[in-house]
Order: C-alpha cells, then sequence, then structure tokens
C-alpha cells in the first residue's frame, strides 16, 4: 500500500507550455525520483492520464501490470521526449511513410509500432517482437520524460476494463494506495488515447483509431500510401492484442441507440421510465426529445458538430454515470467520421448492447 500523494502543476505553466519550468516543479522532481527507483507515476497527457514506469526496466514496468490489474498480454507503449530515444527502443532506421507521420505528428496522439530493440524487456512489448511508440504533446508529460531522460511505458492510469481517466481525480478514484504519485495536470483535452498505427509496404493499418483521424492521416501521407481501419479479427490476433479486452466500461451496463425512434422505442420495450436510467444524448437528439414520454433523466452530450468536445468529454460522462445508483446507461451513438470514430470504437467496447 502507498500513501498516494497528489501534485497540482500550475495551470499557467502548462497553458504557457513552459516545459523547462515544469520539470524543476517538485512534483516532476518527486516523479522523476520514484521512476528512477523503478516505481509507477500518473502524469497527464493529451490523451488521457498514463501510469508510466521505465520502460527499459522488467521489475518496473510489472508494476504497471500489476496496479492496473492489466493482463499481461497486454502490451504497453513506451512514451518519448525525443527522437534520440527512438534507437534504444527500436531495430533499425525510421525511413519512409513512418518519417512522414512522425515529423508531421510527434508530438501528438499517434502511435507507431516498430521492431523492437534487444534492450526492450518482453514484459513491456507482452512478449511481441515489435514495440509501440509515440511522443506525447503534453507539456508535463514532456517535462517528465525528459527529466528521467527515460522512455516511459504507460498505459492509461484507471483500473483495467473500466474508463480511462481524464482527470487526476479519475486515476485517485481507481488508484488511491497503488501508486505512490499522481502529477495533476487538469483535464485532458483530447479525451480519448492515441492512433495506433502498424506500417505495412504502402499501407498505413490503423489498429486502434484515436487522436489523430484517418482523415488527417490521409491529408500528409500522399497517393502513393494508402490508409485502412485493421478489423476486428485483424486486431485481436497479436497484433494489438489490447484489443480484444473488455475495456472503457462504467460499471453500470451501457447500451447505445442509434436515434430518438429508438430511444421511444427502447421505451416500450424495455419500460425504462420505470427504471432508474440515465439517457446520454447529443445537443440535437435532446432538443427534438419529446419530455413527456422520456422521463428519465437527461445529460447532453454536446452538439455532433462538435466530435472534438464528445471525445473530450467521453470517459467523464461514463464516470460520472457511475456515481449514482443508475440501473441502466443509454448513450446516443455519433457519426463514425473524424475523432467519431474513435469515439465509438471505445463505445463499442463499453457496451453490452447496441440497438
Ligand atoms: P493502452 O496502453 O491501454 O492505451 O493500450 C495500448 C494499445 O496499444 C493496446 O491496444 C495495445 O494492444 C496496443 N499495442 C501496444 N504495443 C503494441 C504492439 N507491439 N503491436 C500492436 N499493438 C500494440
Ligand atoms: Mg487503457
Amino acid at each position: 500500500m502507498y500513501n498516494t500523494e497528489v501534485i497540482k502543476i500550475k495551470d499557467s505553466l502548462i497553458k504557457d507550455k513552459a516545459i523547462d519550468k515544469i520539470a524543476e516543479t517538485t512534483a516532476i522532481k518527486k516523479a522523476a525520483q520514484h521512476l528512477l527507483n523503478n516505481e509507477v507515476v500518473a502524469f497527464p497527457t493529451e490523451t488521457v492520464y498514463g501510469l508510466g514506469a521505465n520502460a527499459l526496466e522488467k521489475q518496473a514496468v510489472s508494476k504497471i501490470f500489476e496496479a492496473k490489474g492489466r493482463p499481461s498480454d497486454n502490451p504497453l507503449i513506451a512514451h518519448i521526449s525525443d527522437k534520440k530515444q527512438l534507437p534504444v527502443l527500436i531495430e533499425g532506421d525510421v525511413t519512409g511513410v513512418a518519417e512522414i507521420l512522425i515529423n508531421e505528428f510527434w508530438p501528438g496522439p499517434l502511435t507507431l509500432i516498430f521492431n523492437k530493440s534487444m534492450r526492450m524487456p518482453q514484459v513491456t512489448t507482452a512478449g511481441l517482437n515489435t514495440v509501440a511508440v509515440r511522443m506525447p504533446s503534453h507539456p508535463v508529460a514532456l517535462a517528465l520524460i525528459s527529466k528521467v531522460n527515460l522512455p516511459l511505458a504507460a498505459p492509461s492510469a484507471n483500473s483495467s476494463g473500466f474508463p480511462s481517466p481524464t482527470r487526476a481525480q479519475h486515476v485517485y478514484n481507481d488508484l488511491n494506495g497503488k501508486i505512490p504519485l499522481i502529477v495533476d495536470g487538469g483535464i485532458c483535452n483530447i479525451g480519448v488515447e492515441s492512433t495506433v498505427v502498424e506500417i505495412e509496404e504502402n499501407i498505413v493499418n490503423i489498429l486502434r483509431p484515436g487522436g489523430i483521424t484517418r482523415r488527417m492521416i490521409n491529408e500528409v501521407i500522399g497517393d502513393s500510401y494508402q490508409v485502412k481501419i485493421a478489423d476486428t479479427a485483424e486486431v485481436n490476433r497479436p497484433k494489438s492484442p489490447g484489443m480484444k479486452y473488455k475495456h472503457y466500461a462504467p460499471r453500470t451496463p451501457l447500451w447505445i441507440f442509434k436515434n430518438e425512434n429508438n430511444l421511444q422505442e427502447l421505451l416500450n420495450d424495455y419500460n425504462i421510465n420505470n427504471r432508474e436510467t440515465l439517457v446520454i444524448l447529443s445537443s440535437e437528439t435532446l432538443n427534438t426529445v419529446d419530455k413527456n414520454t422520456i422521463k428519465t433523466d437527461l445529460k447532453n452530450m454536446g452538439t455532433i458538430n462538435n466530435l472534438e468536445y464528445i471525445a473530450q468529454n467521453l470517459f467523464n460522462l461514463l464516470r460520472e454515470a457511475d456515481q449514482k445508483s443508475y440501473e441502466l446507461v443509454l448513450i446516443e451513438e455519433v457519426p463514425n467520421r473524424d475523432i467519431g470514430e474513435a469515439v465509438m470504437n471505445r463505445l463499442k467496447k463499453a457496451a453490452v448492447k447496441i440497438i
């Protein structure tokens, strides 16, 4: 058991992207010391909060799996703050489309898969011959990684299976007593995890949709490359094993519905007015819904014209839903485009029923 400490970094330092000043704060000094002692530390990234440990130390990385209760065949992403940290992680040079993507999207929410170096312990990559790497853009993450000058293996800082944490409080709720320190850097502004891509000759294969959208990738890679979203069967092969597990789910059963008609049907078929139900819906649907017939609690997720906002708040909404004792949470699907692809990917994994 740890006496979990939470230390906040000043908002103004984050807003100013003052990486050098952040690196000199007590929070980062303490965090770096823990990491050098092979302990784990939670820290903010632009996607979600990460639970970091020295990616090159088996003993340190094992503590991540332990604290989260993460299955040991689910590999971790190594986070770096400088391209100079790549050679210790990967085998060979970065060329071709990988280089184009890195130049365009790092630092940022894009993870690339490379052949792993001999230095990478098996525990980090869950026994795979490949390693996933990204450079986050959050100034606190960059300050911490450069301060320790080590690649940090860092999955989301939640209990395995539950919604990812986008605020320090979410991390605390899940991991209090299980880790020594949470660095609080406010709310994560992307709100869903990074896009994971694998490159096969002239194909960019998206293993997990995330903060960098398919459209953004298409726009930079030119005609000689093709982008595709890996199908589920492919993702469940050893390629991205993490995707096969139940993920992101609130404790309350979550159902996805399509539209208002659908909601009316549910009302009749499942008698939802007489069950403790929360309905999370877009502002468009909220405006048209007949409040005389739908008597459940209603929660606005925002307009479908701002999918970024919906993504940013998604995991917080799912976590809030668990704070009241609902029997059921219904959430409306969002358009499967741009960052909506990542939102729908997470919702489908979190849901027990898709209407
Ligand atoms: P998380 O750390 O929870 O954000 O999950 C990391 C994601 O990256 C999981 O879906 C993993 O399956 C995927 N991943 C990590 N390493 C690899 C790898 N070497 N090959 C394919 N996918 C990977
Ligand atoms: Mg995760």
